[in-house]
């Protein structure tokens, strides 16, 4: 996709990176920072491209733990951040400057400048793509990053749920006013497998994710199940992708990552 939607949007691009694409999500805990990182790994490590990975979640900070970097990054002669390499990919997050357990309670042009850092403060060297796992919603931050980079395209993340699907059309129309091409929908915790008897649950509901793909004009990019291997890789800092390459999931996020 991103061959023929890339260079439409109005920001500035980064140099030497080819593609900047965000992983967006309406409402906070469907999966957003999860699916940036197996998303990031799976075009590092199956499509072999050399992807940076940015954690712009600034309230929330998810990548140190997500793909087990921590520490201060280097800085270059040029005074520019070194990103952290962690499975293959380029990382740079809020939570390297700031403590693990501190809150940051900052207003907005403390946001706006520590994103400004984060980006362009970085020496990301030569990128196929960097992803961006943003913060949730359609507030200030989100707007300034889609309007001050030049994104070559959007993923929305959502459960199946109405309350999420929601938020995840508001986002998605915020990229839509920013001129920002979307490049589809991936739904997380789609359905969940009983381990013991195989039964699928559909707990979140079925189908809607879909209906909205197609309602908003949207690609349908796949569904993501709800797997406790998921959560406990993530809480390990051991993407599923890396840790059990041929599951289900993995491939799920494989196949996201092919039609991206
Ligand atoms: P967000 O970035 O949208 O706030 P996260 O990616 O941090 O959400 O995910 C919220 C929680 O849900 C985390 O604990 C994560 O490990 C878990 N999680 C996300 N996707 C799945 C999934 N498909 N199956 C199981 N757990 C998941």
């Amino acid at each position: 996709r991103l061959e023929t939607v890339r260079g439409f949007a109005k920001g500035a691009s980064i140099e030497g990176i080819k593609d900047i694409v965000a992983v967006a999500s309406g409402k906070g805990g469907v999966g957003k920072s999860t699916t940036a990182v197996n998303l990031a790994v799976a075009l590092a490590k199956s499509c072999k491209l050399r992807v940076g990975l940015l954690d712009a979640d600034i309230y929330g900070p998810s990548i140190p733990t997500m793909m087990k970097v921590s520490g201060k990054p280097e800085v270059n002669e040029d005074l520019k951040m070194i990103p952290i390499r962690s499975h293959g990919v380029d990382c740079m997050s809020i939570g390297f400057l700031v403590g693990k357990d501190a809150p940051i309670v900052w207003r907005g042009p403390m946001v706006m400048s520590a994103l400004e850092k984060l980006t362009r403060g970085v020496s990301w060297g030569e990128l196929d793509i960097l992803v961006v796992d943003m913060p949730p919603g359609t507030g200030d931050a989100q707007l300034s990053i889609s309007q001050r980079l030049q994104l070559s395209g959007a993923l929305i993340v959502s459960t199946p749920q109405d309350v999420a699907l929601v938020d995840a059309r508001r986002g998605a129309n915020m990229f839509r006013k920013v001129e920002v091409p979307i490049l589809g929908l991936i739904e997380n915790m789609s359905c969940f497998k009983c381990p013991s008897c195989g039964e699928k649950s559909y707990i979140f509901g079925s189908g809607g994710a879909r209906k909205t793909a197609d309602e908003m004009d949207m690609e349908f990019l796949g569904e993501i199940p709800l797997e406790m291997e998921i959560g406990s890789c993530s809480d390990e800092g051991s993407p599923v992708v890396i840790s059990a390459p041929d599951s289900i999931v993995s491939k799920a996020y494989c196949d996201v990552a092919n039609k991206v």
